[in-house]
C-alpha cells in the first residue's frame, strides 16, 4: 500500500467530500422519504464514474466499482434516512443548513450517517480515478429505513451479501465489531372485563401481568465476556379500557429485550413462554408476540419487519478484523482500537447472510440523534484515507 500516494489522493478529494456531505445534510431524508437523497446519490455516483449505479425496488441506491478481478468483494454501507429534527430552535446551527463552522460540518444526519457516506463514495471513486483499484469489487450502498426497522438492509442483504461489509455508523475512526440486538415482545394477557364495583364477576388480567413484572425483575440474563449481559426492560403497558371504573378484558405489556450475539429470538421466546406460564391465574390466558411494524418505502413498496435489530459479532481475533486494524493503523500512524457499539445497526442483516461486518466511520456516538449533530472535517479526511486503505487491503486476494 502506497501510503504517501493515498494521503495525497485524500487531500485532493477532501473538499469534494465535505461539499457532498453538506448537500446531503441540506437534503431532508426522513425514513420513507429518502427519494431526493437517493437521486442525489445516484447522480453523484454516475458523475464519479461508478461502473454500475441503480436504485432497487425498495429505494436503496447501489453503486459498484469493478475491481481488477478476483479478491474479496467489499461493501461500504450507510443509511440514507434520518430521525426527525424536532424543534429547529433547539439546534446550535439550523438542522438542514449544513453549516461548516469550528472545523466541523453541522446538521441533522451529519454523524448518522451522511458524512460517513460521502467519505465512502468519494474514497471508492478516488481509487478508480487514481488507477489504484483493488482486485475485488467495491460496492457503495445507501439504504432506506434503517432508523425504523433496518428494512432497506434486510431486503438488500438477501440479494447482495459481499465478503465484507464496512458499516458507516459512528466509530470515531476506530473499529467496532458488533453490538447487542433489540427485540420488542408484546405479552397479551386476556381475562374478563367487569364493572369495578363487582370485581369478582370478572377475571382481572392485571394480576397476571403484575406477577410477570416481578419475575422479569429477577430474570437471570445471559452474559458474554465481550458484549456484557443481555437485558430486558418492561416499557409500555396498555389496557383495553378508558374508564377507571371498569376492569380490563386485556392488557398488553411490552418488553424491550437487548440480546447478546448468540441469543436468538427462539431462545428468548422459549424462556418467556416458561415464565409467562408460571404467572397465569385461573381465567387468564397469555400470548407472546414479536412486535412487527409496517414499512412503506418511497418507491411504493410495502413490507413488514420486526421492530428492532439483530445483534451481531465479528470475533476480535478474526483475520479480517486484524487486517482492518493493521491497515488503519498503518495509514493513520496511530493505534486503532477494537470495541463494541453502544447502539444497534444494520450489521446483523448482512452477518446473517454470511458477510463479515466491521463498523468504521468518522462520526462520534455522542453526537448522533442530538441537536449538536456534527462531524469533524479532520476526521472526515482520516475516514476517506481509511476507507481507501480498507478497500485496498480487504479487496486484495490475500491480506
Ligand atoms: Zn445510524
Amino acid at each position: 500500500m502506497d501510503i504517501a500516494r493515498l494521503t495525497e489522493v485524500t487531500a485532493q478529494n477532501l473538499e469534494y467530500a465535505v461539499k457532498l456531505a453538506q448537500k446531503m445534510v441540506q437534503t431532508p431524508s426522513l425514513s420513507g422519504q429518502e427519494k431526493e437523497l437517493a437521486e442525489l446519490t445516484r447522480q453523484t455516483m454516475e458523475q464519479l464514474r461508478f461502473d454500475e449505479v441503480y436504485i432497487d425496488e425498495v429505494g436503496n441506491v447501489i453503486g459498484r466499482i469493478k475491481g481488477r478481478g478476483g479478491g474479496r468483494s467489499v461493501m461500504f454501507n450507510c443509511h440514507l434516512d434520518t430521525v426527525a429534527a424536532g424543534d429547529p430552535a433547539a439546534w446550535k446551527y439550523p438542522p438542514f443548513a449544513g453549516v461548516i463552522a469550528d472545523g466541523a460540518l453541522w446538521g441533522l444526519g451529519a454523524s448518522d450517517t451522511k458524512a460517513a457516506f460521502a467519505c465512502q463514495i468519494v474514497a471508492a471513486a478516488a481509487l478508480k480515478e487514481a488507477g489504484m483499484l483493488p482486485t475485488g469489487d467495491i460496492w457503495v450502498v445507501g439504504v432506506v429505513h434503517e432508523e425504523t426497522s433496518g428494512f432497506g438492509s434486510r431486503y438488500l442483504a438477501k440479494k447482495l451479501a459481499p465478503d465484507v461489509v464496512i458499516l458507516g455508523e459512528a466509530s470515531d475512526n476506530q473499529i467496532k465489531i458488533g453490538h447487542r440486538g433489540r427485540m420488542q415482545f408484546d405479552i397479551y394477557f386476556k381475562g374478563k372485563s367487569t364493572h369495578a364495583s363487582v370485581p369478582a364477576r370478572g377475571v382481572n388480567p392485571h394480576f397476571a401481568a403484575a406477577r410477570l413484572l416481578l419475575q422479569i425483575e429477577r430474570l437471570k440474563m445471559q452474559a458474554d465476556p465481550f458484549f456484557g449481559e443481555s437485558s430486558v426492560a418492561p416499557t409500555l403497558y396498555v389496557t383495553d379500557q378508558t374508564s377507571s371504573n371498569v376492569t380490563p378484558g386485556q392488557v398488553v405489556l411490552s418488553l424491550d429485550w437487548r440480546n447478546i450475539p448468540g441469543e436468538t429470538e427462539e431462545n428468548i421466546r422459549r424462556r418467556l413462554e416458561q415464565v409467562v406460564a408460571e404467572c397465569l391465574i385461573p381465567g387468564v390466558t397469555a400470548r407472546i408476540e414479536l412486535k412487527m411494524r409496517d414499512v412503506g418505502c418511497y418507491t411504493g413498496y410495502k413490507g413488514v419487519a420486526p421492530a428492532g435489530e439483530p445483534s451481531f459479532a465479528t470475533p476480535p481475533d478474526d483475520p479480517i478484523v486484524l487486517a482492518v486494524q493493521q491497515a488503519l493503523a498503518a495509514v493513520f500512524n496511530r493505534e486503532v482500537s477494537i470495541g463494541v457499539c453502544g447502539f444497534a445497526t444494520d450489521g446483523g442483516h448482512f452477518r446473517a447472510e454470511g458477510s463479515k461486518v466491521i463498523i468504521f466511520a468518522p462520526s462520534e456516538e455522542r453526537y448522533c440523534h442530538t441537536t449538536e449533530d456534527s462531524v469533524s472535517i479532520e476526521k472526515m479526511r482520516e475516514a476517506i484515507l481509511g476507507n481507501m486503505a480498507l478497500a485496498l487491503c480487504l479487496g486484495a486476494e490475500n491480506c
